[in-house]
């Protein structure tokens, strides 16, 4: 069995750009990785998820002086010791294929600190692209070190990953001067067929390309080489449920149109609340990377 089989978005009963072709042009692929609650093994693309991690490779700490866990008592900063990353995702270039890889590599790993680090008040992500040939022919890291404090909200569960290609069109992204008329037919076409511009073309949710899941304004990062930098991946407190059309076909049941049904009740608590973490209030993290610098990277954070 395939355990990271990719997942069916079900179709809906428009096309978005039959109703709003001025986004034709706006369109952009993206990999929707669908995290549900299981016991992933280091071999697997997994969200909180065990690393393929050699075991003569130090693991990685943060000993950021001024990172903190919020309302921890009696001081809210943590220290003076380090405290150890904890993994977030692990994507295997043959599950993932849309996602850039620098050359040589094949898996990217991103772990973060589970405590929140000015000024964004965020977990701080740090990636690594790997080259698993290298990896494996040793012996693998077996037990390691896990946070001796750490922020609950920022400690995603263990899940397997579907990443499933879909596509998206912006949504906070979207051009100013096309708001006013996408509103307009997207509260009618609401009215009519119970879908609005938003549930149908903007995905809120993990996922490697497309958009930033933003749940407010965009704050697109520019690189130190001036230039804006591109959309890696965002990890998202939220993911599609009841209601939502992005809720693949293999989680629903009953019966109606497809994007219609409910949340079958056998998957409704490997999807809910999420991968179990909520950051901020139910945010995101959205990790950039600059086409020119391979090993530059950046995070922006936000809270709905
Ligand atoms: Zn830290
Ligand atoms: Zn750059």
């Amino acid at each position: 069995m395939n355990r990271t089989a990719p997942r069916t978005v079900p179709l809906l009963p428009f096309h978005v750009t039959e109703h709003f072709p001025e986004v034709a042009d706006l369109a952009r692929p993206t990999t929707l990785l669908y995290p549900r609650a299981g016991a992933p093994s280091v071999h697997d693309s997994s969200m909180g998820g065990p690393l393929l991690w050699p075991a003569d490779e130090p693991w990685l700490f943060c000993e950021a002086a001024d990172h903190y866990r919020p309302l921890r008592q009696p001081v809210e900063t943590v220290g003076p010791f380090g405290v150890a990353l904890t993994p977030v995702l692990q994507l295997y270039a043959r599950d993932v294929p849309d996602l850039p890889m620098p050359a040589g590599t094949d898996l990217l790993q991103v772990l973060w600190c589970p405590l929140l680090h000015p000024p964004q008040h965020a977990p701080l992500p740090v990636l690594r692209w790997q080259r698993t040939g290298d990896i494996v022919m040793g012996p693998l890291l077996e037990e390691p070190p896990m946070p001796w404090e750490y922020d609950e909200e920022c400690v995603p569960r263990p899940c397997f990953v579907h990443p499933t290609r879909a596509t998206e069109y912006p949504g906070r992204d979207l051009p100013l001067d096309l708001r006013d008329s996408v509103e307009q037919r997207s509260k009618q076409l609401e009215d009519v067929v119970g879908l609005s511009y938003w549930d149908a073309a903007v995905a809120t949710q993990t996922k490697v390309g497309g958009y930033p899941g933003w749940t407010q304004e965009p704050d697109w990062p520019v690189c130190c080489c001036g230039r804006q930098m591109e959309h890696l991946l965002t990890i998202h407190s939220r993911e599609p449920s009841f209601g939502n059309p992005w809720l693949p076909e293999e989680d629903r049941l009953g019966e109606g149109p497809m994007w219609r049904r409910p949340v079958s009740p056998e998957v409704e608590s490997s999807i809910g609340p999420g991968t179990g973490m909520s950051l901020g209030d139910m945010g995101g993290v959205y990790v950039f990377v600059c086409p020119q610098c391979p090993s530059s990277y950046e995070h922006r954070y936000d809270c709905s």
